[in-house]
Protein backbone atom coordinates (compact mmCIF):
# COMPACT_ATOMS: atom_id res chain seq x y z
CA UNK A 1 0.00 0.00 0.00
CA UNK A 2 1.71 3.67 -0.83
CA UNK A 3 1.41 6.15 1.49
CA UNK A 4 1.63 9.64 0.90
CA UNK A 5 5.00 11.40 2.35
CA UNK A 6 6.22 14.32 3.19
CA UNK A 7 9.96 16.10 2.59
CA UNK A 8 10.87 12.02 2.84
CA UNK A 9 8.60 10.80 6.23
CA UNK A 10 5.29 9.04 5.82
CA UNK A 11 2.85 10.74 7.23
CA UNK A 12 1.67 7.80 8.98
CA UNK A 13 5.08 8.24 10.55
CA UNK A 14 4.61 11.48 11.21
CA UNK A 15 0.79 11.31 12.91
CA UNK A 16 2.39 8.67 15.21
CA UNK A 17 5.12 10.24 16.27
CA UNK A 18 3.49 13.84 16.67
CA UNK A 19 0.07 13.42 16.81
CA UNK A 20 -2.86 15.49 14.67
CA UNK A 21 -3.69 17.78 13.65
CA UNK A 22 -0.26 18.20 12.40
CA UNK A 23 1.33 21.08 10.43
CA UNK A 24 3.52 19.63 8.60
CA UNK A 25 6.03 21.89 6.22
CA UNK A 26 8.44 20.23 3.43
CA UNK A 27 11.56 22.04 4.20
CA UNK A 28 13.32 21.78 1.20
CA UNK A 29 10.30 23.46 -0.58
CA UNK A 30 10.72 26.45 1.39
CA UNK A 31 14.03 26.79 1.08
CA UNK A 32 13.93 26.47 -3.05
CA UNK A 33 11.06 29.56 -3.03
CA UNK A 34 13.38 31.44 -1.53
CA UNK A 35 16.25 30.88 -3.52
CA UNK A 36 14.13 31.41 -6.72
CA UNK A 37 12.91 34.31 -5.34
CA UNK A 38 16.35 35.43 -4.73
CA UNK A 39 17.71 34.13 -8.18
CA UNK A 40 14.73 35.78 -10.17
CA UNK A 41 14.94 39.09 -8.08
CA UNK A 42 18.25 40.59 -9.21
CA UNK A 43 19.06 43.66 -11.38
CA UNK A 44 22.29 45.03 -12.84
CA UNK A 45 20.41 48.31 -12.10
CA UNK A 46 19.57 48.58 -8.83
CA UNK A 47 20.02 46.86 -5.95
CA UNK A 48 17.28 44.19 -4.65
CA UNK A 49 15.53 42.98 -1.50
CA UNK A 50 13.47 40.13 -1.04
CA UNK A 51 11.68 40.37 2.24
CA UNK A 52 9.56 37.30 4.02
CA UNK A 53 6.35 39.04 5.24
CA UNK A 54 6.42 37.00 8.47
CA UNK A 55 2.62 37.26 8.92
CA UNK A 56 1.77 33.99 7.13
CA UNK A 57 3.90 31.76 9.34
CA UNK A 58 5.86 33.32 11.94
CA UNK A 59 8.31 30.95 13.50
CA UNK A 60 11.72 31.48 14.65
CA UNK A 61 13.01 28.00 13.12
CA UNK A 62 11.28 29.52 9.92
CA UNK A 63 13.52 33.11 10.17
CA UNK A 64 16.47 31.69 10.97
CA UNK A 65 16.04 29.16 7.56
CA UNK A 66 15.27 32.28 5.42
CA UNK A 67 17.94 34.16 7.23
CA UNK A 68 20.32 31.71 5.43
CA UNK A 69 18.76 32.16 2.50
CA UNK A 70 19.64 36.25 2.65
CA UNK A 71 16.25 37.21 2.67
CA UNK A 72 14.61 39.87 5.17
CA UNK A 73 11.43 40.42 7.19
CA UNK A 74 8.23 42.21 7.15
CA UNK A 75 6.79 42.32 10.33
CA UNK A 76 3.74 44.13 11.48
CA UNK A 77 3.86 44.06 15.23
CA UNK A 78 6.17 43.95 18.09
CA UNK A 79 5.29 40.56 18.26
CA UNK A 80 6.06 39.77 14.98
CA UNK A 81 9.57 41.97 15.66
CA UNK A 82 10.16 39.98 18.71
CA UNK A 83 10.85 36.63 16.73
CA UNK A 84 13.04 37.95 14.74
CA UNK A 85 14.89 39.54 17.09
CA UNK A 86 14.91 35.83 19.08
CA UNK A 87 15.92 34.48 15.73
CA UNK A 88 18.95 36.49 15.40
CA UNK A 89 17.73 37.98 12.18
CA UNK A 90 19.81 40.46 10.45
CA UNK A 91 18.34 43.99 11.53
CA UNK A 92 18.93 46.15 8.97
CA UNK A 93 16.67 43.69 6.28
CA UNK A 94 13.45 44.36 8.90
CA UNK A 95 11.14 46.39 7.29
CA UNK A 96 8.12 47.71 9.81
CA UNK A 97 4.80 47.73 8.31
CA UNK A 98 1.29 48.24 9.91
CA UNK A 99 -0.95 51.30 9.95
CA UNK A 100 -1.15 52.04 13.70
CA UNK A 101 2.47 50.61 15.72
CA UNK A 102 2.29 51.92 18.94
CA UNK A 103 4.88 54.42 20.52
CA UNK A 104 6.07 50.93 22.62
CA UNK A 105 6.53 49.28 19.29
CA UNK A 106 8.02 52.07 18.08
CA UNK A 107 10.78 52.23 20.44
CA UNK A 108 11.46 48.64 20.50
CA UNK A 109 11.86 48.73 16.75
CA UNK A 110 14.42 51.50 17.57
CA UNK A 111 16.32 50.02 19.93
CA UNK A 112 16.79 46.85 18.11
CA UNK A 113 17.93 48.92 14.79
CA UNK A 114 14.99 48.02 12.62
CA UNK A 115 16.38 48.84 8.98
CA UNK A 116 13.01 50.37 7.92
CA UNK A 117 9.70 51.63 9.00
CA UNK A 118 6.64 51.43 6.21
CA UNK A 119 5.22 54.60 7.01
CA UNK A 120 0.95 54.76 6.93
CA UNK A 121 -0.04 57.96 7.38
CA UNK A 122 1.33 61.70 8.68
CA UNK A 123 -0.01 61.22 12.01
CA UNK A 124 2.99 58.61 12.39
CA UNK A 125 5.33 60.27 10.54
CA UNK A 126 5.45 63.18 13.07
CA UNK A 127 5.05 60.18 15.86
CA UNK A 128 8.27 58.07 14.84
CA UNK A 129 10.03 61.49 14.29
CA UNK A 130 9.68 62.43 17.49
CA UNK A 131 10.66 59.54 19.01
CA UNK A 132 13.61 58.33 16.81
CA UNK A 133 15.37 62.36 17.60
CA UNK A 134 14.28 62.29 21.14
CA UNK A 135 16.13 58.50 21.21
CA UNK A 136 18.71 59.61 18.63
CA UNK A 137 18.17 56.57 16.67
CA UNK A 138 18.69 56.26 13.11
CA UNK A 139 16.42 54.47 10.37
CA UNK A 140 14.52 54.80 7.38
CA UNK A 141 11.24 55.44 6.34
CA UNK A 142 9.46 54.13 3.14
CA UNK A 143 6.04 55.71 2.79
CA UNK A 144 2.95 53.31 1.96
CA UNK A 145 0.96 54.55 -0.98
CA UNK A 146 -2.08 52.59 -2.07
CA UNK A 147 -1.57 53.27 -6.00
CA UNK A 148 -5.75 52.49 -6.33
CA UNK A 149 -5.08 49.26 -8.27
CA UNK A 150 -7.61 46.46 -7.39
CA UNK A 151 -6.30 42.93 -8.48
CA UNK A 152 -8.23 39.98 -8.88
CA UNK A 153 -8.79 38.72 -5.37
CA UNK A 154 -11.45 38.12 -2.84
CA UNK A 155 -13.01 41.01 -1.26
CA UNK A 156 -11.80 40.49 2.25
CA UNK A 157 -8.24 40.63 1.27
CA UNK A 158 -8.25 43.58 -1.28
CA UNK A 159 -6.29 46.51 -0.25
CA UNK A 160 -6.16 48.81 -3.18
CA UNK A 161 -9.26 50.34 -2.84
CA UNK A 162 -9.44 54.02 -3.11
CA UNK A 163 -11.48 53.81 1.05
CA UNK A 164 -8.31 51.71 1.97
CA UNK A 165 -7.31 51.11 5.88
CA UNK A 166 -3.80 51.34 4.21
CA UNK A 167 -1.26 54.31 3.01
CA UNK A 168 -2.14 57.08 1.16
CA UNK A 169 -3.72 57.20 -1.51
CA UNK A 170 -1.60 58.33 -4.81
CA UNK A 171 -3.55 61.37 -5.86
CA UNK A 172 -4.12 62.64 -2.15
CA UNK A 173 -0.65 64.74 -2.80
CA UNK A 174 -1.35 66.73 -0.30
CA UNK A 175 -0.98 64.37 2.85
CA UNK A 176 2.33 62.90 0.84
CA UNK A 177 3.82 66.16 0.70
CA UNK A 178 2.82 66.03 4.44
CA UNK A 179 4.73 63.41 5.48
CA UNK A 180 7.74 64.14 3.58
CA UNK A 181 7.66 67.62 5.00
CA UNK A 182 7.51 66.18 8.34
CA UNK A 183 10.48 63.57 7.89
CA UNK A 184 12.27 66.42 6.06
CA UNK A 185 12.76 68.06 9.61
CA UNK A 186 13.64 64.98 11.77
CA UNK A 187 17.77 64.27 12.21
CA UNK A 188 17.12 60.47 12.68
CA UNK A 189 14.82 59.13 9.91
CA UNK A 190 15.36 59.22 7.13
CA UNK A 191 12.45 59.33 3.52
CA UNK A 192 14.05 56.65 1.52
CA UNK A 193 11.52 55.37 -0.81
CA UNK A 194 7.80 54.73 -1.51
CA UNK A 195 5.97 51.31 -0.96
CA UNK A 196 3.13 49.61 -2.65
CA UNK A 197 0.66 46.30 -1.80
CA UNK A 198 -2.29 45.27 -4.24
CA UNK A 199 -3.45 42.53 -2.79
CA UNK A 200 -3.25 38.90 -2.26
CA UNK A 201 -3.45 35.46 -4.36
CA UNK A 202 -3.05 37.43 -7.46
CA UNK A 203 -2.12 34.67 -10.02
CA UNK A 204 -0.98 37.03 -12.87
CA UNK A 205 1.66 39.14 -13.29
CA UNK A 206 0.29 41.92 -15.15
CA UNK A 207 -1.16 43.11 -12.19
CA UNK A 208 1.99 44.02 -10.82
CA UNK A 209 3.56 45.30 -13.98
CA UNK A 210 0.52 47.70 -14.14
CA UNK A 211 1.49 48.57 -10.44
CA UNK A 212 4.75 49.02 -11.05
CA UNK A 213 4.00 51.17 -13.69
CA UNK A 214 2.28 53.14 -11.71
CA UNK A 215 4.91 53.65 -8.92
CA UNK A 216 7.24 54.46 -11.32
CA UNK A 217 5.31 57.00 -12.49
CA UNK A 218 4.23 58.43 -9.54
CA UNK A 219 8.59 58.53 -9.15
CA UNK A 220 8.88 60.37 -11.65
CA UNK A 221 6.90 62.99 -10.55
CA UNK A 222 7.99 63.03 -7.06
CA UNK A 223 11.06 63.91 -8.86
CA UNK A 224 9.50 66.63 -10.81
CA UNK A 225 7.74 67.92 -7.92
CA UNK A 226 9.60 67.35 -4.83
CA UNK A 227 13.50 67.09 -6.42
CA UNK A 228 13.37 63.24 -4.66
CA UNK A 229 15.33 61.02 -6.84
CA UNK A 230 16.69 57.72 -6.92
CA UNK A 231 14.51 56.44 -4.14
CA UNK A 232 13.83 53.00 -3.20
CA UNK A 233 10.29 51.48 -4.41
CA UNK A 234 8.90 48.68 -2.73
CA UNK A 235 6.33 46.87 -4.29
CA UNK A 236 4.84 44.19 -1.94
CA UNK A 237 3.85 41.23 -2.11
CA UNK A 238 0.38 39.01 -3.05
CA UNK A 239 1.42 36.43 -5.44
CA UNK A 240 -0.68 33.86 -5.76
CA UNK A 241 -0.12 29.83 -4.76
CA UNK A 242 -1.90 26.22 -6.10
CA UNK A 243 -4.46 25.66 -3.79
CA UNK A 244 -6.51 23.83 -6.05
CA UNK A 245 -4.90 21.61 -9.12
CA UNK A 246 -7.03 24.01 -11.15
CA UNK A 247 -4.91 26.72 -9.70
CA UNK A 248 -2.26 28.55 -12.21
CA UNK A 249 -0.20 30.61 -10.66
CA UNK A 250 3.20 32.05 -12.06
CA UNK A 251 6.23 30.51 -10.08
CA UNK A 252 7.62 32.78 -7.94
CA UNK A 253 10.92 32.60 -9.34
CA UNK A 254 9.47 33.60 -12.74
CA UNK A 255 6.99 36.64 -11.41
CA UNK A 256 9.93 37.85 -9.83
CA UNK A 257 12.08 38.33 -12.75
CA UNK A 258 8.99 39.99 -14.86
CA UNK A 259 9.15 42.45 -12.28
CA UNK A 260 12.74 43.37 -12.02
CA UNK A 261 12.29 43.18 -16.00
CA UNK A 262 9.48 45.87 -15.61
CA UNK A 263 10.96 48.30 -13.20
CA UNK A 264 13.74 48.41 -15.44
CA UNK A 265 11.37 48.87 -18.42
CA UNK A 266 9.47 51.78 -16.54
CA UNK A 267 12.32 53.26 -15.09
CA UNK A 268 14.16 54.02 -18.38
CA UNK A 269 10.61 55.27 -19.62
CA UNK A 270 9.78 57.30 -17.26
CA UNK A 271 13.30 58.93 -17.24
CA UNK A 272 14.13 58.65 -13.21
CA UNK A 273 16.07 56.02 -11.33
CA UNK A 274 15.74 53.98 -8.67
CA UNK A 275 18.03 53.02 -5.65
CA UNK A 276 16.53 49.36 -4.70
CA UNK A 277 13.70 47.36 -5.36
CA UNK A 278 11.96 45.61 -2.68
CA UNK A 279 9.71 42.73 -2.43
CA UNK A 280 7.48 40.66 -0.11
CA UNK A 281 6.21 37.54 -0.84
CA UNK A 282 4.31 36.09 2.13
CA UNK A 283 2.31 33.03 1.54
CA UNK A 284 4.10 32.38 -1.78
CA UNK A 285 7.27 31.60 0.34
CA UNK A 286 5.35 28.90 2.67
CA UNK A 287 1.87 28.07 1.28
CA UNK A 288 2.46 24.82 -0.63
CA UNK A 289 5.26 23.95 1.37
CA UNK A 290 3.06 23.68 3.96
CA UNK A 291 0.10 21.08 5.13
CA UNK A 292 -1.99 19.21 7.45
CA UNK A 293 -2.60 16.10 8.87
CA UNK A 294 -6.22 15.57 10.27
CA UNK A 295 -7.45 12.19 11.91
CA UNK A 296 -10.85 11.15 10.78
CA UNK A 297 -13.09 10.47 13.54
CA UNK A 298 -17.36 9.78 12.92
CA UNK A 299 -18.79 10.06 9.79
CA UNK A 300 -22.02 11.09 9.44
CA UNK A 301 -24.96 11.56 6.50
CA UNK A 302 -26.95 14.74 7.14
CA UNK A 303 -29.30 15.30 4.03
CA UNK A 304 -27.71 14.70 1.35
CA UNK A 305 -24.26 15.69 2.92
CA UNK A 306 -21.82 12.79 4.02
CA UNK A 307 -19.99 14.51 6.19
CA UNK A 308 -16.14 13.92 7.47
CA UNK A 309 -15.22 15.08 10.69
CA UNK A 310 -11.37 15.70 11.72
CA UNK A 311 -10.10 16.22 14.67
CA UNK A 312 -9.16 20.59 14.04
CA UNK A 313 -10.91 22.43 12.52
CA UNK A 314 -12.16 26.80 12.14
CA UNK A 315 -9.60 26.45 14.86
CA UNK A 316 -6.18 25.98 12.83
CA UNK A 317 -7.53 27.11 9.90
CA UNK A 318 -9.45 30.26 9.82
CA UNK A 319 -9.65 30.77 5.98
CA UNK A 320 -12.31 28.71 4.91
CA UNK A 321 -14.76 30.00 7.31
CA UNK A 322 -12.87 33.81 6.93
CA UNK A 323 -12.84 34.20 3.25
CA UNK A 324 -14.22 30.90 1.73
CA UNK A 325 -11.14 29.46 0.53
CA UNK A 326 -10.76 26.06 -0.99
CA UNK A 327 -8.67 23.46 -0.43
CA UNK A 328 -8.27 20.10 -1.66
CA UNK A 329 -6.87 16.85 0.34
CA UNK A 330 -6.36 13.13 0.27
CA UNK A 331 -6.14 10.16 2.35
CA UNK A 332 -2.34 9.48 3.30
CA UNK A 333 -2.76 5.47 2.82
CA UNK A 334 -5.27 5.94 -0.22
CA UNK A 335 -2.71 8.90 -1.96
CA UNK A 336 -3.57 7.52 -5.53
CA UNK A 337 -7.06 5.33 -5.54
CA UNK A 338 -9.96 6.56 -7.28
CA UNK A 339 -12.64 9.11 -5.93
CA UNK A 340 -15.93 7.18 -5.20
CA UNK A 341 -17.70 9.51 -3.05
CA UNK A 342 -18.29 13.10 -2.39
CA UNK A 343 -17.54 14.02 0.92
CA UNK A 344 -17.98 17.27 3.57
CA UNK A 345 -14.98 17.94 5.71
CA UNK A 346 -16.17 19.33 8.81
CA UNK A 347 -14.27 20.42 11.85
CA UNK A 348 -15.25 19.71 15.22
CA UNK A 349 -15.47 23.87 16.69
CA UNK A 350 -19.19 24.84 17.84
CA UNK A 351 -20.03 26.80 14.45
CA UNK A 352 -22.28 25.69 11.41
CA UNK A 353 -19.60 27.40 9.30
CA UNK A 354 -16.64 25.52 10.66
CA UNK A 355 -16.46 23.35 7.56
CA UNK A 356 -12.69 23.47 5.94
CA UNK A 357 -13.99 21.48 2.35
CA UNK A 358 -17.40 21.98 1.33
CA UNK A 359 -17.71 18.97 -1.26
CA UNK A 360 -14.28 17.04 -2.35
CA UNK A 361 -14.29 13.54 -3.93
CA UNK A 362 -12.31 11.13 -2.32
CA UNK A 363 -11.85 6.92 -1.83
CA UNK A 364 -14.07 5.49 0.26
CA UNK A 365 -12.74 6.98 3.81
CA UNK A 366 -12.94 4.96 7.38
CA UNK A 367 -12.53 6.50 11.06
CA UNK A 368 -8.42 6.80 11.54
CA UNK A 369 -7.60 7.60 8.27
CA UNK A 370 -5.28 10.26 8.39
CA UNK A 371 -6.86 13.08 5.84
CA UNK A 372 -3.75 15.50 4.32
CA UNK A 373 -5.15 18.96 3.81
CA UNK A 374 -2.52 20.64 0.83
CA UNK A 375 -1.36 24.21 0.86
CA UNK A 376 -2.51 25.34 4.22
CA UNK A 377 1.16 26.52 4.64
CA UNK A 378 0.22 30.04 4.86
CA UNK A 379 -1.86 31.77 7.29
CA UNK A 380 -2.99 28.51 8.95
CA UNK A 381 -0.76 28.57 11.40
CA UNK A 382 -0.56 31.81 12.03
CA UNK A 383 -4.50 33.22 12.07
CA UNK A 384 -5.05 30.11 14.51
CA UNK A 385 -7.20 30.38 17.76
CA UNK A 386 -8.01 28.96 21.26
CA UNK A 387 -11.85 28.59 19.97
CA UNK A 388 -13.47 26.15 22.11
CA UNK A 389 -10.10 25.92 23.76
CA UNK A 390 -9.08 23.36 21.42
CA UNK A 391 -5.26 23.46 21.94
CA UNK A 392 -2.90 24.93 18.39
CA UNK A 393 -1.33 22.13 16.72
CA UNK A 394 2.19 21.23 16.58
CA UNK A 395 4.20 22.17 13.60
CA UNK A 396 7.35 20.14 12.20
CA UNK A 397 9.88 20.65 9.50
CA UNK A 398 10.54 17.32 7.25
CA UNK A 399 13.47 16.97 5.11
CA UNK A 400 15.33 14.14 3.17
CA UNK A 401 13.63 11.95 5.11
CA UNK A 402 13.75 13.87 8.85
CA UNK A 403 10.96 15.42 10.70
CA UNK A 404 11.92 17.46 13.76
CA UNK A 405 9.39 19.33 15.96
CA UNK A 406 9.46 23.27 15.74
CA UNK A 407 6.41 24.34 17.28
CA UNK A 408 5.26 21.86 20.19
CA UNK A 409 1.27 20.89 20.61
CA UNK A 410 -0.42 23.40 22.76
CA UNK A 411 -1.62 22.10 26.15
CA UNK A 412 -4.30 22.71 27.95
CA UNK A 413 -2.06 23.97 30.72
CA UNK A 414 -0.72 26.15 28.09
CA UNK A 415 -4.30 28.14 27.27
CA UNK A 416 -5.06 28.54 31.22
CA UNK A 417 -1.31 29.91 32.07
CA UNK A 418 -2.55 33.76 31.55
CA UNK A 419 -5.14 33.47 33.95
CA UNK A 420 -3.91 35.38 37.02
C1 LIG B 1 0.25 40.69 3.52
C2 LIG B 1 1.30 41.54 2.96
C3 LIG B 1 2.32 40.98 2.21
C4 LIG B 1 2.37 39.53 1.85
O1 LIG B 1 1.25 39.11 1.15
P1 LIG B 1 1.21 37.60 0.60
O2 LIG B 1 -0.12 37.53 -0.06
O3 LIG B 1 1.28 36.71 1.77
O4 LIG B 1 2.36 37.45 -0.31
C5 LIG B 1 3.32 41.80 1.78
N1 LIG B 1 3.33 43.12 2.06
C6 LIG B 1 2.34 43.70 2.78
C7 LIG B 1 2.41 45.14 3.07
C8 LIG B 1 1.29 42.94 3.25
O5 LIG B 1 0.32 43.52 3.95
Amino acid sequence: MEILQIGGVSCRKLADEFGTPLNVYDENKIRYQAESAVRGFSSEKFETEVVYASKAFSSIALFRMLGEEGIGFDVVSGGELYGVIQAGGDMSKVYFHGNNKSNEEMEMALDAGVGYFVVDNVMEASRLADIADRKQRSTKALLRINPGISAHTHEYIMTAAPDSKFGIHIKDRKHIEEVIQKLSRSRYVKLSGFHSHIGSQIVEAESFEKALETMIGFLAGMKADMGLDNMELSIGGGFGIRYLDTDKPVELGDMCSRMVAAAERYTEEKGVSISKLITEPGRSMVGEAGCTLYTIGDMKTSGDKNYIFVDGGMSDNIRPALYDAEYTAVLAEKPDAVGETTYCVAGKNCESGDVLIRQIRLPKAETGDLLVMKATGAYGYSMASNYNRLGRPAVVFAADGNARLVIRRETYEDQYKLEV
